[in-house]
């Protein structure tokens, strides 16, 4: 439930639609102090040399996993998030996050030398020197409430910065207990954590953190970039998508259909990877739907497919359905809510007109529409219209055709014979284009969203003026003639040299 007055959050099990209890939000007036307070942690913090940096990571590392059962449970009493998909999703991956930076961080905060001419700079040495940002505000969503945040909090605090967490207003007792974590194995104040909604997401905007990352919703990436923008402080959003797989006629059925039924149900489809159209070729198209029609029925409500996190989510998903249906699909399985709380079944449709929302928007649940494809061209021309651009997956035992044909998909992350779930790796770059957002989360581009590229020049030259100081005498246009003639592709070098020379002694006799 959004947050009432900002004071409290009514929280709601997922499972039972009973309550849940509620919790208390950060004032919004303690926002700003909040902020100064990490910002103060942060300038010790990034004082202290990289390697007590790094053994701080581990002792993070460490606290995390000895507290893996209480993320399991709240992840379920919160979110509704089956146990297995919990442990795996949630704790392995991340546990997998440290090691990861330990083995990257040392090289990518190292100092790049800049290759300098030296004929026209001598005796200068220019550096570019990764630096922190500061203070980086993380506005999260719900649906990956343990890995999303862990997934920039730990390379930022790696590069020296400080983080201001707001967890999603669905998820703010993952969030605590993530502040708990925080507490036993960093420095205070280090890592922030501003419980509440939108309100709180903006405040945390307004009181001037240095870079804001937020993942979360179109809508929501919209108005946060636009705030962050006119404070000119820079963003990066992770957004939703509406993702496609594209299944070729000589793929391992066996291994498509399975992998599929996941990328398209777990989570209960609540992945901003999920896939959310498949398109097939329409020689196995029939063959293929039935066995995937097989593998959603399979599937147990409750065990192997958690409840969508609100009534809301609920009420949106069914509408889709609804709306395609009465534009003429048809439902092969599921698309009526089962049970008691938000359970709504693996649900598979066909012949989905294209301008429905089932097809263009996210839906954000366990529901896939299935269409034909006659060739590799309209394969490519239907996943790629569509606004979004995370990811795609294309299906075939021919991997460089598989592969040849993912990179003609306008999208972020390509997978063949797979999907979705590289998003939590530390190595690998995560970031959609168009309406699916701008940046990464992983990888070395991540880590460049993270800090300033500070230049350093060091000048050791013991002449008394540069060549292009003052003043500007006609040896110095001649100098710099003969320089360019040397340097020039097929120039004239002896007339070069003898006008550099002229130049020099020129300028050295001024
Ligand atoms: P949401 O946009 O409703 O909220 C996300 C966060 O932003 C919450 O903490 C919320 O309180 C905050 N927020 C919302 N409006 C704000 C505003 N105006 N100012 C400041 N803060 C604001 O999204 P959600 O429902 O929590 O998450 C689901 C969405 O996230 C889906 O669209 C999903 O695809 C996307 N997502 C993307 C990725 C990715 O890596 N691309 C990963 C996970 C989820």
């Amino acid at each position: 439930m959004p947050p009432d007055g900002n004071d409290v959050l009514h929280l709601t099990d997922p499972r039972t639609g009973e309550s849940a209890g509620a919790m208390p939000c950060t004032p919004l007036s303690e926002v700003p102090a909040l902020v100064n307070r990490a910002r103060a942690a942060g300038r010790l913090w990034r004082a202290r040399p990289l390697d007590e940096r790094k053994a701080a990571m581990e002792k993070l590392a460490a606290a995390f996993l000895a507290r893996g059962k209480d993320i399991v449970r709240v992840l379920g009493d919160e979110i509704g998030k089956p146990a297995g998909e919990a442990w795996t999703s949630e704790v392995v991956t991340t546990s997998e996050l440290v090691p990861a930076w330990l083995e990257m961080i040392d090289d990518e905060l190292d100092p790049v030398e800049v290759p300098l001419n030296p004929i026209n700079y001598p005796m200068k040495s220019v550096q570019v020197v990764p630096e922190a940002l500061g203070v980086i505000g993380l506005i999260m969503p719900w649906n990956y409430p343990v890995n999303l945040p862990l997934r920039t909090i730990i390379p930022a605090l790696l590069a020296g910065n400080a983080v201001v967490f707001k967890p999603s207003e669905l998820s703010p007792r993952c969030g605590a207990l993530l502040a708990e974590i925080f507490a036993a194995s960093l420095p205070a104040d280090l890592v922030v954590t501003v419980i509440g909604g939108p309100e709180q997401g903006a405040a945390v905007i307004e009181a001037g953190v240095d870079k804001v990352i937020f993942t979360g919703s179109e809508a929501g990436g919209r108005k946060v970039a636009a705030h962050a923008a006119s404070k000119l402080v820079p963003s990066a959003c992770e957004l939703g998508s509406k993702d496609a797989a594209i299944v070729l006629h000589d793929c391992n059925l066996d291994r498509t259909v399975a992998g599929i039924a996941w990328g398209a149900f777990h989570n209960a489809g609540q992945d901003c990877a999920s896939v959310e159209r498949i398109y097939v070729d329409r020689r196995i198209h029939d063959t293929f739907v039935e066995r995937l029609v097989a593998a959603a029925s399979a599937l147990r409500v409750g065990t192997d497919l958690g409840p969508l996190v609100d009534a809301r989510a609920l009420a949106k998903v069914h509408a889709q359905v609804t709306e395609a249906v009465a534009r003429g699909a048809r439902v092969l399985c599921g698309g009526e809510p089962v049970g008691t709380g938000f359970y709504y079944p693996a649900t598979v449709l066909v012949d989905v007109p294209p301008e429905c929302a089932l097809m263009r928007e996210e839906t954000f649940g366990p529901v896939v529409p299935v269409a034909a494809f006659d060739n590799e061209d309209q394969a490519v021309e239907l996943a790629n219209d569509s606004a979004y651009g995370l990811c795609v997956s294309v299906w075939s035992k021919d991997h460089a055709r598989a592969s040849a044909l993912a990179a003609r998909i306008e999208c972020g992350v390509s997978f063949v014979n797979n999907c979705c779930f590289t998003g939590p790796m530390g190595g690998a770059a995560w970031g959609g284009r168009k309406h699916s957002g701008f940046g990464a989360t992983g990888s070395r581009w991540a880590l460049a969203g993270l800090v300033h590229p500070r230049t350093v020049v060091v000048d050791k030259s013991f002449q008394a003026k540069e060549m292009w100081w003052y003043p500007y005498t006609p040896a110095l246009a001649t100098m710099a003639e003969g320089l360019v003639e040397i340097g020039r592709s097929g120039g004239a070098k002896i007339t070069g040299l003898r006008l550099a020379v002229s130049g020099l002694l020129g300028r050295w006799k001024v």
